[in-house]
């Protein structure tokens, strides 16, 4: 029986690839090897690449002036790469500090240069966004940062900040493909793959091809996206594995409804979570309800002793990851594209079951 995983990343991927994967793994529709064992400069790689960056961009309607590709070391390793290339000397770039993931890319960027906050949520405890249209960049800016989805504190930007001819940067991480976006709005858009789209190993970068005429020409040739754009991500040998359950995670989410389907089932499985936190007195959210994260839902009862007790009891029923991150406390119930339905339905069963018999 396999468990319902609410875990918050690496997380829940659809059963249907899983198989795929296992399916094909030790040969690779008869190709006599396995994709993990093939040249990443060879037809059986290539091919399949090609189709996933084809998915890719169709899902999300990118268009042609943006460069797609996958690098290694993780969204983190993107905290350093992003100021390197853009934040030059003599200038300054806007950070959002919206929680976890966005203060720890803002803390990276100031040993690099100069760091503007334009937002800081810290007196809310992170759980608030700025309304997008009051967001302004600052003159002179190099770039705009924000993370759209805190995957630790659980708030999601709803809409985005307009920024001119500032360009935008996103994190993405754990919202990604969750819903449609207008990627036209954004110079550059990336993520870690392990928490919406596959198994770890691998960071998609979609990155408008002209925002590299702005960066830093100096840099080390793995830190230099020009060099990764140039090669369509094949610069070095990219996360093999990684992108391969990707790519038919990109055809799942196609044979699903895209982002629009996605969405759709987002707002569905956290209208159940929400739901029930809204009709109870036990449950509450930290979470300021304009910027409610459909993807990981936080939530606390009205003890730790019983958010203990919620954690140890969901396990005997067979769902796990529930307990919130270390740093926040509480519990957060994540719900990526690939959670079943029903595996949202039964979580809200439970919670009101435990509500009964506990408050
Ligand atoms: C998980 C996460 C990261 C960090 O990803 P790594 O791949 O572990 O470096 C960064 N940003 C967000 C929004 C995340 O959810």
């Amino acid at each position: 029986m396999r468990k319902m995983n609410f875990s918050a990343g690496p997380s829940v991927m659809p059963v249907e690839v899983l198989e795929e994967l296992q399916k094909n793994l030790v040969d690779y529709h008869g190709k006599g090897l396995s994709m993990i064992e093939a040249s990443h400069r060879g037809g059986v790689f290539e091919e399949m690449y090609d189709e996933c960056l084809a998915d890719f961009r169709s899902i999300l309607s990118i268009p042609d002036d943006y460069d797609v590709y996958f690098l290694g070391g993780g969204a983190t390793l993107q905290f350093t790469m992003i100021p390197m290339n853009f934040l030059l000397k003599g200038s300054h770039a806007d950070y959002l500090k919206t929680g976890s993931w966005a203060n720890k890319a803002a803390d990276d960027a100031e040993k690099i240069g100069n760091v503007n906050i334009l937002f800081d949520g810290k007196d809310s405890n992170y759980t608030t966004l700025p309304d997008p249209k009051s967001v302004k960049p600052s003159e002179g800016s190099s770039y705009l940062y924000l993370c759209s989805n805190e995957t630790i504190g659980g708030i999601e930007w709803q809409d985005f900040p307009t920024t001119g001819d500032v360009p935008l940067i996103a994190d993405m991480s754990s919202d990604f493909l969750s819903r449609p976006v207008d990627v036209s709005k954004f110079a550059m858009i990336y993520g870690g793959v392990q928490k919406n789209l596959g198994p770890a190993g691998a960071v998609f970068v979609i990155m408008r091809h002209d925002l590299l005429d702005k960066r830093n020409p100096d840099l080390t040739a793995y830190m230099d996206y020009a060099k990764h754009a140039k090669n369509k991500g094949l610069y070095n040998t990219p996360p093999v594995f990684s992108i391969w359950a990707v790519s038919l995670v990109l055809k799942w989410i196609k044979a699903n409804g895209g982002a629009e389907g996605m969405l759709k089932n987002a707002i569905e499985k956290s209208g159940y979570i929400y739901d029930v936190i809204d009709n109870s007195d036990f449950y509450r959210s930290p979470v300021d309800k304009s910027c409610r994260s459909r993807m990981n839902v936080v939530f606390r009862c009205p003890t730790e002793e019983l958010e203990a007790k919620f954690v140890e009891e969901s396990k005997k029923e067979g769902m796990i990851g529930l307990k919130g991150h270390r740093s926040v406390g509480g519990l957060r119930a994540s719900l990526y594209n690939a959670l079943p339905m029903e595996d949202a339905a039964s979580l809200a069963a439970f919670m009101k079951e435990f509500e009964r018999k506990n408050g």
